[in-house]
């Protein structure tokens, strides 16, 4: 007999979009249930994203989720391009009056996770759902077993497919896990984390005729940097003097070295759901789209759906009204499409396609010279990064 539970909104996955929503609905008096496959140590401990946009960082402090986001420490008040034996500096605070927090990802998580805790309403770690039934009627229920394989179920009013870029909440709203529009790109990222102080105080995102390199950092002892790769590579394929080979390429400033104490190999792709809604189903953050992580715009753009939906959930429980519902993915697909263009440009900008000609790599540059040598097209780089404001009410 599989454990019983009932809610008014059933979220699955305990990453960035599900722990925002359900925190800004207990706001307004809304309950949820958050389950994820994973345990709260793998969870918090899994590095991933690390910018956040200055609106996402005033979303984390204002709503009470995180009183951390903001710290001075973590504040960059630029980014650099380098290419062409140049240094190239965009200046958010004098272009765009705005600036990016370097607060990673799982820090965000820590922060969320203790919010749910302290809300006397922590995730159910450890239950990982297997399906959504009667997902055509106003009582979906998804089902699903822990990781000591007790079977359990949770009907609710609505569910939240939070289930990241693996989802299988989309077929239950698209009738498979696939249906959509993709872009595969030819190469990925070959990252590595270092135990070095900083080589610089701000992002450094490097292109050269040997492809793209990102010069990125975690705490001022941990350096993250990514190097492009072909798709297949084996990770422990090059020794480390390769790498830092590899990372130096192109990139003006001598870099720190140090231990690196973790390699991976990164495939991305962009990704858009073909729907977001079905009934009483709705899809979030990577479950509803990827985007390449040059621009950085994963989570940032993951809390611009969760703020449509919980504006739409509070009208829906509290007001009765089910118009923001129906209007949720035409709203968020506005800054979907925003955030995929911008991503798909700054990947496409930097990066060395395989097959690129002379003619591709001399346009590139031109591009890049139009972009670092205007002011409207850098304030247009710095907008993107520094991130829109989002459309969404939910002060
Ligand atoms: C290298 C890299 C760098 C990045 N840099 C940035 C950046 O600088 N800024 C930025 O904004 N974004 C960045 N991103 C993207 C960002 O990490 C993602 O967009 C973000 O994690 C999306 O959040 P999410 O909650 O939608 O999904 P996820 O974080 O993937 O969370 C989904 C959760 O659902 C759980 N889950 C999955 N299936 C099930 C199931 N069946 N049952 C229960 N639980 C399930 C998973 O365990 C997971 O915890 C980066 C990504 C990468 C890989």
């Amino acid at each position: 007999m599989a454990t019983q539970m009932k809610t008014q909104v059933a979220i699955m996955g305990a990453g960035p979009s599900g722990l925002l929503l359900a925190h800004l609905l207990q706001r307004s008096g809304i309950d949820s249930i958050v389950i994820d496959g994973k345990s709260r140590e793998e969870i918090e401990g899994t590095v991933k994203a690390g910018i956040v946009e200055q609106p996402a960082a005033e979303v984390l402090v204002g709503s009470g989720a995180s009183s951390r986001a903001m710290n001075k420490e973590y504040e960059h008040h630029g980014i650099t391009f380098d290419f062409d034996g140049g240094s190239h500096r965009f200046d958010f605070t004098k272009l765009v009056n705005k600036s990016v927090f370097l607060f990673p990802q799982h820090e965000v998580l820590i922060d969320l996770i203790a919010a749910r805790i302290a809300a006397g309403n922590p995730p159910l770690f450890e239950h990982l759902a297997e399906k959504i039934i009667d997902e055509n009627t106003n009582n979906p229920k998804v089902v699903g077993k822990t990781a000591s394989g007790e079977e359990f179920e949770i009907s609710a009013d609505v569910v939240i497919g939070a289930d990241g870029s693996a989802s299988i909440a989309r077929i239950a709203v698209n009738g498979s896990q696939t249906s959509g529009y993709f872009r595969e790109y030819p190469f990925a990222w070959y990252g590595i984390l270092t135990e070095a102080p900083m080589s610089s105080d701000e992002l450094i995102y490097s292109r050269s005729e040997e492809g793209f390199v990102l010069i990125s950092t975690r705490t001022p002892d941990v350096q993250r940097m990514y190097f492009q790769c072909d798709p297949t590579m084996d990770p422990n394929s090059v020794s480390d003097e390769e790498i830092w080979a590899k990372l130096q390429l192109g990139v003006k400033v001598e870099l720190k070295r140090g231990p690196i104490f973790r390699k991976d190999v990164l495939r991305f792709r962009s990704f858009v759901a073909s729907g977001l809604r079905n009934n009483r189903i709705f899809l979030a953050g990577d479950a509803a789209h990827t985007v390449p992580p040059t621009g950085a715009k994963g989570m940032n753009l993951a809390f611009s759906d969760v703020l449509w939906l919980n504006q739409a959930l509070n009208a829906f429980f509290n007001e009765g009204t089910e118009s923001l519902m129906d209007s949720y993915q035409e709203d968020a697909l506005d800054r979907i499409w925003k955030a995929q263009n911008y991503s798909y440009w700054m990947t496409t900008m930097l990066h060395i396609a395989p097959d690129a000609t002379e003619f591709d790599k001399k346009r590139q540059l031109g591009e890049l010279y139009s972009v670092t040598g205007s002011e409207y097209a850098r304030q247009y780089v710095a907008e993107g990064y520094t991130g829109w404001e989002y459309g969404a009410a939910w002060k």
